[in-house]
């Protein structure tokens, strides 16, 4: 007698069942890519910080079980019905704009990057801390042959977040941008704004980091502990632009002072905390205080493109998916130089 058998195909995925649990190395059937969607083939996944909002239930309307992860790196294993411009076999990342909805008021002026109803991988569907994923097209972003998986998947939140906030925050080059804080953003944001032509001064707590700060491309390093950084940047002129990438309120408080006139003070390092300043602050100057969020796959694919071009590249700690857990407790201590990267 002839018997049906259904190819069960496993595959493995960091899972959080429930706000404030731990990482769970289950088995899972591989999923179907539904119409509009592909199945990617995960080959890296980055740890970032705001996958904490996945962990910790941060996020409203979570649904768990949920695999975290928004820096995804692979390759197109299937494509669902109605995708015709995506291969099989296709290099594609996907970062934190994970699809829109096309329909809001956003999305209906082409502002697709502030939809108010974006899908983030890994909060609003399961994201890259597993084998095989499904994304729907709008978040695929193509890969250069030249990045390596590894050094891609940084660059699709990490990466797109500070070259997006600096190549839209109106300073120009020959301009002198400080970029606050050495890690896993701000080291990519001292190569872009160096590669952009900036005179970048650093800006870190300590002097250990002046060295690699200098390697990475900054011309001045300002040691926050030892000196005052608003002075130090007023000194050398007043900055254009201060990207804030460290999750410190209280030290973005006290940068806002180190703006030149029309000055920006741009912020991607997110804290719950409020940042303090004056109205006279803002008023003398015309200074501006402005957030930043990620960007779409385009975005993600110009980001790419350029680190391809100019040679930037992410520092990287890399963790087999088993070790998921130990992954992002690396990530959280704060030590990792910088970004911790998930392989499958
Ligand atoms: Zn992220
Ligand atoms: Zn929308």
């Amino acid at each position: 007698m002839a018997t049906t058998k259904f190819a069960i195909a496993p595959m493995k995925a960091a899972q959080i069942s429930r706000p404030g649990g731990d990482f769970e190395i289950v088995e899972r059937e591989i999923p179907k890519p539904g119409a509009g969607h592909v199945l990617v083939k995960v080959q890296a996944c980055g740890v970032c910080h705001s996958d904490v909002l996945t962990k910790e239930g941060a996020w409203p309307g979570i649904q768990y079980p949920r695999v975290p992860g928004h820096e995804v790196a692979g390759i197109i294993h299937e494509l669902g019905d109605g995708v015709s411009s995506w291969k099989k076999g296709q290099r594609v990342g996907v970062g934190w704009h994970g699809g829109q909805d096309n329909t809001c008021p956003s999305c209906r002026r082409g502002d697709f990057r502030n939809c108010q109803n974006l899908k983030i991988p890994g909060i609003s569907y399961d994201g890259g801390y597993q084998q095989y994923m499904v994304a729907p097209v709008e978040a695929l972003a193509a890969i250069p042959e030249s990045l390596s998986d590894v050094e891609a998947a940084p660059l699709l939140c990490a990466g797109i977040t500070t070259y997006n906030a600096l190549r839209h925050s109106g300073a120009l080059p020959g301009d002198l941008v400080a970029v606050q804080g050495i890690g896993g953003l701000g080291h990519l944001g001292i190569q872009f704004g160096n590669k952009f032509g900036y005179k970048v001064a650093a800006i870190g707590r300590g002097s250990e980091n002046a060295a690699l700060a200098k390697k990475l491309g900054a011309s001045v390093y300002i040691d926050s502990k030892a000196t005052n950084a608003a002075e130090a940047l007023q000194k050398l002129g007043g900055a254009q632009v201060i990207l804030a990438t460290a999750p410190n309120s209280k030290a973005m408080s006290e940068l806002i002072n180190g703006l030149g006139p029309n000055g920006k003070l741009v912020v991607i390092g997110a804290t719950f905390e409020p940042i303090e300043v004056t109205p006279l602050q803002l008023i003398s100057g015309s200074r501006t205080i402005q957030g930043w969020a990620a960007g779409t796959a385009a975005d993600s694919e110009d980001t790419l493109r350029f680190a391809e071009l100019s040679g930037v590249r992410p520092m990287i700690e890399t963790y087999p998916l088993e070790k998921a857990a130990e992954a992002y407790a690396r990530m959280m201590s704060g030590k990792a130089e910088f970004r911790v990267v998930l392989t499958m």
